[in-house]
């Protein structure tokens, strides 16, 4: 089968090039036409030898992914639902906002490690996504956005990507790192470090490995305060407790584009979210390491069980941190009239790991219910205009 040239980093191209007998600018020249300018035809690739591109068309193809659906909210967030094969589908948002565009990206078909209160992980886990189905989605959103609602033709429309629509990017390392270095490449996307973060529920090697291999911006979902309210709510934590985990955050700071981690926490209403968790929570984190705090209001969905807390507790979770020198801020909740909200990617997965009854059997659920089916609003598939 014809290779897809989106599997491949700038190095990855070169090595490939080089097989069909290519110099390294030829795979520059490929590497330009593909991310930059969102060309699949090799044909229309004008500045290319002839041969090349008929080499190309006998080996290789620029493959996106199927898209399902294309969902646009009140506010200008808009969702779109990929097909992965095998009954699975991923999402990836775009949240339009005065001074930037951000691009919420996933990296896997559902997520095994199973947070209570994040419906992806209530579907289980079915498979990782490859490189190319990681970067198809940039790929996709860039040059379909760009052009439209009045941006002149050749400006860049995402200049944030975040890893944080379905799945645990840093238990997909090996395909994430090469989409990674093709977002930050010059001749790819040309985003900064500081540009694209990775967010994890904390895999302490990976985190180390992160920061060897490609630096960028760290996100940490940590949501509780201490290890007994942590292992219930993220069952990594049972694995990696939270020590380890922020001796990983202060190792990767010495490396990071950014000179603070931030952590995210779920407010989630009576678990999590009292003025004692927030004390516990400066106590942990004070003297320890140069942090942000991010707070998300809890996305509800039936199976969880569990509720938003109410603004005001947010706020004054918030103002106790902020007391205490902590630089926190509450995340604006986007799209969640079409369920684009951070944790409603639910896309459709075929659970392979039985997660769901794991969970089930652990009592940690009240009860597993399916999750109620997205309209699927057929659209036009194929090379985004
Ligand atoms: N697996 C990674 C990245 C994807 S989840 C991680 O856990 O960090 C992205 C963010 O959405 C995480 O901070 C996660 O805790 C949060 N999240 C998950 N479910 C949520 C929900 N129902 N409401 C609000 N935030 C949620
Ligand atoms: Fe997976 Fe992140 Fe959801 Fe937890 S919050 S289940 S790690 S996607």
């Amino acid at each position: 089968m014809a290779v897809n040239l989106l599997d491949f980093d700038l190095d990855g191209l070169t090595a490939f090039c080089a097989t069909l007998g290519e110099k390294p600018f030829r795979a520059v020249q490929l590497f330009r036409w593909v991310h930059q300018r969102g060309v699949a035809d090799f044909d229309a690739m004008s500045d290319l030898a002839k041969s090349l591109r008929g080499k190309l068309a006998g080996a290789a193809v620029v493959r996106s992914l199927p898209l399902l659906s294309e969902h646009v909210s009140a506010d200008g967030t808009i969702k779109w639902l990929f097909d992965v094969g095998q009954g699975n589908a991923v999402e990836t948002v775009y949240i339009p906002e005065a001074d930037r565009g951000t691009l919420c990206v996933s990296s896997q078909a559902g997520c095994a490690v199973g947070c209570r209160f994040c419906s992806t992980g209530h579907q289980g886990f079915s498979r990782n996504l490859s490189t190319g189905e990681i970067i198809a989605q940039l790929w996709h959103a860039e040059h379909r956005l760009r052009g439209t609602g009045g941006r002149p033709a050749g400006e860049r429309v995402i200049d944030n990507v975040v890893m944080m629509g379905m799945g645990e990017p840093l238990q997909n390392y090996g395909a994430l790192v090469p989409a990674l270095r093709t977002m930050l490449d010059d001749h790819g996307y040309g985003l900064s470090r500081r540009r694209v973060t990775v967010s994890t529920s904390g895999v302490v090697p990976m985190i180390d490995r992160l920061r060897d291999d490609c630096p960028v911006a760290l996100a940490v979902s940590l949501h509780a305060p201490d290890d007994t309210l942590r292992d219930n709510l993220v069952p990594l934590n049972r694995k990696y407790p939270i020590a380890e985990l922020l001796d990983a955050c202060q190792r990767y700071l010495d490396r990071a584009p950014r000179d603070f981690i931030t952590f995210e926490y779920c407010m989630l209403d009576g678990v999590n979210d009292t003025p004692e968790h927030a004390q516990a929570l400066v106590q942990l984190l004070k003297a320890r390491i140069h942090c942000k705090l991010n707070l998300i209001p809890f996305n509800p969905f039936p199976a969880s069980g569990l509720k938003r807390s109410p603004r005001e507790r947010v706020l004054a979770f918030a103002r106790v941190l902020q007391d205490a020198g902590l630089v926190t801020t509450v995340r604006k909740t986007r799209g969640d009239d079409i369920d684009a909200a951070c944790g409603q990617l639910a896309g459709e997965v075929q659970d392979r790991t039985q997660v769901q009854e794991r969970m089930a059997r652990l009592r940690l659920l009240p009860a597993v219910g399916g999750r109620e089916v997205i309209a699927i609003v057929p659209v036009a598939t194929g090379a985004p205009s």
